[in-house]
């Protein structure tokens, strides 16, 4: 069996011709599939009737089955979605910001073990496939009834996007295709840690999603010990990767910096912050820390996010405060995690903190 929702259109096509069937109900089955969000082939109405019996006896359409939903009183909406092996991932629907957008999963869990992180307390249990990564989006835009209307897509759910680079590309070639959800790249932002290789991968990237880089720190020092790739990937490298980093016009490298109470939110961090931007055509995202039960942190008072904000603004950096959303039901950011997952030695780990 032929599993299409891992096949991007020209992958169909062959696929088709290979058995003899004219390449272009290749286009009618991506309108379906993604546009219309049909997963049954007998349902393809214009598609031939014994092409439609062959597909089914052919080949198999995985789709992430949406087990339940949650909806915030902020009207963001968590989606718990079983994948075919049981595993489970999540995704989120943030309304109005004031765009529609989906925050999608690239990993069942997260092998970068960022120490604020309750995703990264979960280690790594397997990347997804483009086709469950591309999947999520599918489904969502259905049971939003977004498809076919404009919707940007994060790619800062569970895991680590560049750690499993080319299901993603994959994925995101996928979702673009104009016989299908035409998602620009321009609509997707991707967000990493700074996976060095994948960095300067991506930069040779025909297809373009903007860039969000997880910097949280500025100092080696700092970013060893609460993003631990940093041991691998050091932050000057980091840093002359972004600016090398070929950025559209009028657009920016999105910093996102987690702020810890008493850790890395003092004026002095603004002021390194401020230098290491330096010149770049950058914008900071400060992320307030969301709170969990085995995080060993505490989130700033709101004075001291302003005080931190403040000192970026008066010195010309752009800069905004990530309003959390859908906190009540933990689904703000590094809160996804599945509990029902089989616990990895990290989360056993985390629920013995205090
Ligand atoms: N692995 C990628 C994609 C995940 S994006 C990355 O790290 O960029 C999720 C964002 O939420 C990251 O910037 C992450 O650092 C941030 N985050 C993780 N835990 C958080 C927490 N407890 N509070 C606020 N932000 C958090």
């Amino acid at each position: 069996m032929t599993d299409l929702s891992n096949l991007d259109r020209a992958e169909v096509e062959t696929f088709l011709a290979g058995l003899g069937v004219p390449r272009f109900h290749g286009r009618q089955i991506f309108h379906w599939i993604y546009r219309r969000g049909v997963t049954d082939f007998a349902a393809m109405t214009d598609l031939p009737r014994a092409l439609r019996e062959r597909l089914a006896a052919a080949c198999t359409l995985t789709t992430p089955r949406l087990e339940t939903r949650q909806t915030s009183t902020d009207g963001t909406t968590k989606f718990l979605l079983r994948l075919e092996d049981h595993r489970h991932i999540e995704a989120v629907y943030i309304p109005d910001t004031p765009a529609q957008t989906f925050c999608i999963s690239t990993q069942v869990g997260c092998a970068m073990a960022c120490t604020f992180c309750l995703t990264g307390k979960m280690g790594l249990t397997r990347h997804l496939t483009a086709g469950e990564i591309a999947g999520q989006v599918r489904v969502l835009a259905h049971a939003t009834g977004l498809a076919g209307q404009p919707f940007n897509v994060v790619l800062m759910g569970m895991g680590e996007p560049l750690h499993n680079y080319d299901a993603t590309m994959k994925a995101l070639r996928m979702l673009a295709d104009e016989q299908g959800l035409a998602l620009s790249p321009r609509h997707v932002t991707l967000s990493t840690v700074g996976v060095l290789p994948g960095l300067e991968r991506l930069a040779q990237e025909p297809l373009m999603p903007n860039l969000a880089i997880s910097l949280h720190a500025t100092t080696d020092a700092q970013r060893d010990a609460l993003v631990p790739v940093n041991r691998k990937y050091r932050l000057d490298d980091l840093m002359a990767a972004c600016r090398k980093f070929p950025v559209r016009k009028r657009a920016r490298i999105t910093f996102e910096y987690v702020l810890l109470d008493g850790v890395n939110d003092t004026p002095e961090d603004a002021r390194r912050l401020v230098k290491l931007l330096n010149g770049m055509k950058a914008k900071v995202n400060l992320l307030p820390l969301n709170e969990a039960p085995g995080i060993p942190f505490t989130r700033p008072s709101d004075e001291r996010v302003n005080a931190f904000a403040q000192i970026l603004a008066s010195r010309d950096v752009l800069v905004s405060v990530r309003k959390s959303r859908g906190r009540d039901i933990r689904a703000a950011c590094g809160q996804l995690i599945v509990e029902s997952e089989r616990r990895a030695a990290g989360q056993r780990l985390a629920a013995a903190l205090p």
